[in-house]
């Protein structure tokens, strides 16, 4: 839709009814008559621009000289127009508004890295003066970048960059939330467009299937919040395209990884209630305890205030619940804007100003830095607080994130550098390969031949770079180690029968492609793994009737006790995981381990999810089996005399065996009951649920991933 002048009143008087009308008018009309004739690259009428800008303004809220300066923004630049002139028809407020935004525009972001760092050192000064300059700017801005198509590829790239670097993180330290989503998610559209398509995808399907799932989690919220008489509005968010982009490249992960693309946001009244609400999700849901996070007790520094817990969902999954009041959800979205609903016309307060202090801390230090690399150097480091910079020993700039140790700086030297780093200098000091790096930092790696990566390495270097470097060498070294493994395999169970000279040498590689295995090494390795057994081996190279030795040693009765299968393998060694007890039903899978055969996860283990996808194998649920299985589960109930007696008579009622039985007191007046029993399959398990879900005061039951 096209903005018109219209939208633009009714939007200003909707949030200040005394708006100056007629300065907002006039300022259309002089805007009007400047840009006439002029045409943007999209075709369409210049007056587009500054009307666009205008109207989110009024999303910001902010008042009437911002609103007319928005109009007028671009009117010195493209005409002879000239400051007097505009001070002359709008007065002082304007003019300084018009001017400074003048100024910014003509700063060049382009040029040699010298210049660049005095004019960030500019613009920084001119928005300093008052904050509304910045938030005019971002609006233009965001403009700009809603309509980037229209320019060429490379100009394209440029304006994003430059809209990732110093935009985006002003209007996130500036608080301004929504326009942060928007100036990021474009800048990663026009920077790598083609991983942002896949992520905008796979998003986008994740959101569609989860979006039942989140439904019954909200409901389920208001239905149990609504008993404690806590009514508030409940919403499921979803995380911007960029922020995820971030989180994949900064753990290194999977897309499937992120548990936290959706959530739930619940909006109170009191913080009272907040942390009422807090307490009643723990009790329905078991809280992650790294994950809660109190905002509001320690605000952020841009203001953002909120309660974030992270739990394990009704369905095993991990689901990210933020709690707030109505005043900190305008401010988590609308930031320092949120403040200027009531001030214009007056300067920054003081009391804005010490929420603000980064930026007049940012000034006062320029002033101490006399090379204004330095001073580009600690901007950047201000604007992005999750990141650090440091330098080799030549001077260079070498970029990290938070945590990053000596094993990232070398990897992101050199490979070779990286496989045989065994620690480094920083500042001259010797220091070991997990030390944090840290802002300023001038570091050597040291070298030596012996050092060679290891496991540990992948838990202290944070990089992807460097953790796919190590894990390359670790799959190659695991390789080969297989290889000689299976080949001592092979010998062991050639050696009966080449005394008696029975059997030739076998060609490996035709025995490899009787598995369809590409080469004689991949068979060796692949014994070694534990993925073709020697029994399936020998099977081959024997003939049948020489192989009576062999076949009776053949350990087949193990997949019947298990009461699992292997698709396509037999005679493995399975295990049950300890971690997360799968049942019967549950959907499993087998996790090859180094030397003692597979080991039968849920697939929505923790462990499975963080592990090697490589070393994973399908199974199946052999049905005949009957052996039991130990499980535990919570029952979240009333906390009365006779509870647990009555739980527990139903589960003896069933047949089941209870190992293992504890009841905890919740300060909400439920109690936690945790019982341990062994069970046949998940359709039994369930059955039991549905029995004690029919007790009268039991409110919730949980079965429980770990133990
Ligand atoms: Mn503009």
């Amino acid at each position: 839709m096209t903005i018109r002048i219209n939208d633009i009143m009714d939007a200003v008087s909707s949030y200040m009814p005394d708006v100056d009308r007629n300065l907002i008018e006039k300022a259309y009309v002089f805007s009007a008559r400047i840009h006439q004739g002029q045409i943007r690259l999209s075709g369409e009428p210049y007056l587009n621009h500054p009307l666009e800008v205008a109207w989110i303004i009024t999303q910001m809220k902010l008042g009437t000289a911002s609103v007319a300066a928005g109009l007028l923004h671009d009117t010195i630049e493209d005409s002879l127009t000239t400051v007097d002139d505009i001070r002359a028809e709008f007065g002082e407020e304007v003019a300084f508004l018009v001017d400074s935004l003048t100024k910014i525009s003509m700063i060049n972001f382009r040029s040699r890295e010298e210049q660049q760092a005095e004019n960030f050192r500019k613009m920084i000064l001119a928005i300093s003066k008052d904050l509304r300059i910045l938030l005019i700017k971002l609006a233009d801005r965001l403009h700009n970048m809603r309509t980037l198509q229209y320019h060429k590829p490379d100009a394209r790239y440029r304006i994003a960059r430059e809209t990732l670097d110093i935009y985006a993180p002003l209007a996130n330290r500036l608080g301004i939330h929504w326009v942060q989503r928007e100036l990021e998610d474009l800048g990663l559209k026009y920077t790598d467009p083609e991983g942002y398509s896949t992520l905008k995808a796979s998003l986008d399907a994740e959101i569609k299937e989860k979006d039942k799932y989140l439904k019954d989690i909200m409901e389920k919220l208001r239905v149990e919040l609504g008993k404690y008489g806590l009514k508030g509005d409940i919403v499921g968010r979803t995380k911007h395209i960029y922020s995820v982009y971030q989180k994949l490249k900064r753990q290194g992960i999977p897309f499937e990884n992120v548990y936290d693309i959706l959530g739930v946001r619940i909006i109170l009244n009191t913080i009272g209630e907040c942390y009422e609400a807090l307490g009643i999700i723990h009790s329905m849901w078991m809280p992650i305890h790294s994950r809660i996070k109190d905002f509001i007790a320690m605000p952020k520094e841009n203001m953002y205030q909120s309660l974030h817990t992270t739990v394990i969902g009704p369905l095993g999954e991990r689901i990210e619940i933020q709690i707030r009041t109505h005043e900190m959800d305008f401010i988590a979205n609308e930031g320092i804007a949120a403040h200027w609903r009531y001030k214009e016309g007056k300067r920054i307060s003081e009391k804005d100003g010490e929420k603000f202090s980064w930026l007049r801390q940012l000034l006062e230090s320029q002033s101490e830095l006399r090379d204004p690399r330095e001073f580009l150097q600690s901007l950047k480091i201000d604007l992005y607080p999750e990141e650090i910079y440091v330098f080799t020993p030549g001077g260079d700039i070498l970029r990290f994130p938070i945590g990053a140790t000596p094993l990232d700086f070398a990897y992101s030297v050199h490979t070779e550098l990286g496989h045989h780093c065994k620690g480094a200098m920083v500042n001259d000091q010797i220091v070991p390969l997990n030390y944090e790096l840290k802002s300023g930092d001038i570091v050597k790696i040291l070298k030596s031949s012996k050092a060679t990566p290891s496991k540990d390495w992948l838990r202290i270097a944070k990089t992807t770079r460097a953790r796919n470097k190590i894990r390359t060498w670790l799959r190659a070294q695991e390789r080969e180690q297989s290889i000689n493994l299976g080949r001592e395999m092979l010998e062991k169970a050639l050696a009966g029968y080449r005394k008696k000279g029975e059997v030739k040498e076998p060609d490996l590689d035709r025995l490899a492609g009787e598995f369809s295995l590409k080469s004689g090494d991949e068979l060796l390795a692949s014994l070694g793994f534990g993925r073709i057994s020697i029994h399936q081996a020998m099977h081959k190279i024997v003939p049948e009737s020489e192989r009576a030795l062999p076949r009776k040693r053949k350990p087949k009765k193990k997949t019947e006790e298990t009461g699992v299968r292997v698709k396509g393998v037999e005679n493995l060694l399975i295990r049950f995981a300890k971690c997360c007890r799968p049942l019967p039903g549950d959907d499993v899978v087998g996790f090859i381990t180094r030397g003692r055969g597979i080991t039968v996860h849920r697939s929505n283990c923790p462990y499975v999810v963080a592990s090697d996808p490589q070393r994973l194998v399908p199974v199946e649920w052999d049905t005949e089996s009957t052996e039991e299985h130990e499980v535990e589960f919570s029952v979240i109930c009333r906390d009365k005399p006779g509870m647990l007696g009555s739980i527990t008579a139903v589960i003896g009622a069933e047949n089941v065996n209870i190992t293992k039985a504890k009841v905890q007191s919740l300060s909400t007046g439920n109690a936690r009951c945790v019982f341990r029993v062994m069970v046949k399959d998940l359709p039994e398990l369930k059955g039991l649920f549905k029995k004690i879900h029919g007790l009268k005061g039991v409110e919730n039951i949980e079965r429980l991933q770990s133990f």
